[in-house]
């Protein structure tokens, strides 16, 4: 099978940078674009060639199809990887590569719109037995089916936007009396920030994990899963670090949550490389989230186990080829744990651009950093503030840990805030160690340093 000869990369920082190492490997020549700000970025320094897309603003540069398609054209590139975020999961984006004649490498236009909407998916997958969280059949669109279908799951229950991501458009509700409000608050931020203001209901559960599966599905729809990730240690609904196997489940059960991924894949008629999120409650009930229809931002701690380079097999499927993999062929090896490092002050988590002074980027044995961070290079105030991620892989957790700690005691940066301080506080956490937590591990974390000793649940994390 005959790959692409050149590829445009439509994104920017580490993602950008990982894509252009893959594409080298498998001898295809890469396009960056970049928004005017980031002519001297790491990813445009790295690729073949590259082109100006527009102004800092994304929305007319990173976001900007027209430009995007023109760079393609006018550089003969015959295939576009979007990465995570900006127009990854924009199906409107896919069929104009596809009417350009450019391969967008992905998964089909169906499976975008379908993974897009998230109350969809829900049904997609209810009626294929695969298990969903308690709650609405579709979209609710009257306070009647709210009220009744509120009180037939239970309280508290979850208010999702159906076009939502990124931990954003998610609104927990305690009672009946504050529903109606919630309900219309809802409705109006999901229009705001979505631009569609269909809200469906999730029954709020907690305590839960986050426990996602990755999965490789071709044209034929031969399906393989490449195991889980724990993606538990979240700040609202955001994930921080992950890790790989997830601590502390038996082989039973992993072969339970990949089955079922690999069922939901099938549900889905998938193709290209995707994630089905699930819930894991305190009794080991699976439930199925929602399909994300892209590259993770923690896939390398499946790449690090598993040996497989998954930006590679999306680009091999998306020229077509089959999958050369069975599922009996994929061997789990070790431990990898992802630390997401951001550009922000690790105590308020606010973002904190500007130019890096000095930079030394920890590696030695088990250390794999993915960034585009360079010393002089300045944090720009318009993108995501994630700047690097810190990967570290051990033959058991332990190993991984101690070596991740390690790693983050060399991160040495001089001109802006990180979260470094706050990664290696999780690391040296009693709970951590031991493995196995849920999702309220940080609030508990909080609550414990503030002296309050347990985490409170109240309704302050309702937020769009
Ligand atoms: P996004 O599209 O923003 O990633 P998800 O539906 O994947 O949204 O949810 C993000 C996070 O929110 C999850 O990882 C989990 O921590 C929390 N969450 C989502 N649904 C529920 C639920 N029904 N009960 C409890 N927590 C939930
Ligand atoms: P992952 O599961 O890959 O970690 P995240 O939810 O952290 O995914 O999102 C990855 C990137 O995509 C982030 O930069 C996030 O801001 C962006 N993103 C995800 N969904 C959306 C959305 N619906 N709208 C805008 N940005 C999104
Ligand atoms: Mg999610």
């Amino acid at each position: 099978m005959k790959l692409f000869k050149k590829i445009l990369i439509a994104n920017r920082g580490e993602i950008a940078v990982r894509v252009i190492r893959a594409c080298r490997e498998l001898g295809i020549k890469t396009v960056a674009v970049h928004s005017d700000i980031e002519k001297d970025a790491l990813h445009v320094k790295l690729a073949d060639e590259s082109v100006c897309i527009g102004p800092a603003n994304p929305a007319q540069s990173y976001l900007n199809i027209p430009a995007i398609l023109t760079a393609a054209e006018i550089t003969d590139s015959e295939a576009i990887h979007p990465g995570y975020g900006f127009l990854s999961e924009n199906a409107q984006f896919a069929e104009s590569c596809a009417t350009s004649g450019i391969t967008f490498i992905g998964p089909t236009t169906e499976n975008i719109r379908t993974g897009g909407d998230k109350s969809k998916a829900r049904q997609v997958m209810k009626r294929r037995g695969v298990p969903v969280v308690p709650g609405s059949e579709g979209p609710v669109d009257t306070e009647e089916t709210l009220l009744k279908i509120a009180k037939k799951i239970g309280f508290p229950v979850l208010l999702k936007a159906s076009s939502g991501g990124g931990g954003r458009g998610m609104r927990v509700v305690y009672d009946e009396q504050a529903l109606q409000q919630a309900y219309n608050m809802a409705q109006r931020e999901a229009l705001a920030a979505f631009g569609n203001s269909e809200v469906y209901l999730e029954k709020y559960l907690s305590p839960i994990r986050h426990i996602e599966v990755q999965i490789i599905a071709d044209a034929k729809g031969n399906v393989v899963h490449l195991g889980e990730r724990d993606c538990s240690v979240q700040r609202r609904h955001q994930k921080l670090i992950e890790e790989s196997p997830a601590p502390g489940i038996t082989e039973k059960f992993r072969k339970k949550i990949g089955d079922l991924a690999v069922k939901a894949a099938k549900a889905l008629k998938y193709r290209n490389v995707g994630t089905i999120e699930f819930i894991v409650d305190q009794d080991q009930n699976i439930y199925f989230m929602e399909v994300n229809t892209r590259v993770q931002v923690e896939h390398p701690v499946t790449e690090e186990i598993t040996g497989i380079d998954i930006i590679k097999e999306q680009i091999k499927i998306a020229a077509g080829q089959l999958l050369l993999i069975k599922q009996s062929d994929i061997k789990f090896s070790g431990h990898a744990i992802e630390c997401r490092i951001n550009a922000e002050d690790p105590d308020k988590f606010i973002p904190w651009p500007g130019q890096i002074k000095f930079l030394n980027l920890p590696g030695g044995p088990g250390i794999r950093v993915d960034t585009a961070a360079f010393a002089g290079w300045t944090v720009p105030a318009h993108y995501d503030s994630m700047i690097a991620k810190v990967i570290a892989r051990g033959k058991t957790r332990e190993e991984a840990i101690m070596r991740m700690k390690r790693a983050l005691g060399d991160f040495l940066i001089e001109g802006i805030k990180t979260t470094v301080p706050f990664h290696k506080k999780v690391l040296n956490h009693p709970d951590f160690i031991k493995g196995g937590f849920n999702t309220d591990f940080l609030e508990k974390m909080t609550a414990q340093e503030s002296g309050a000793g347990t985490a409170v649940e109240n309704g302050s994390d309702a937020e769009a």
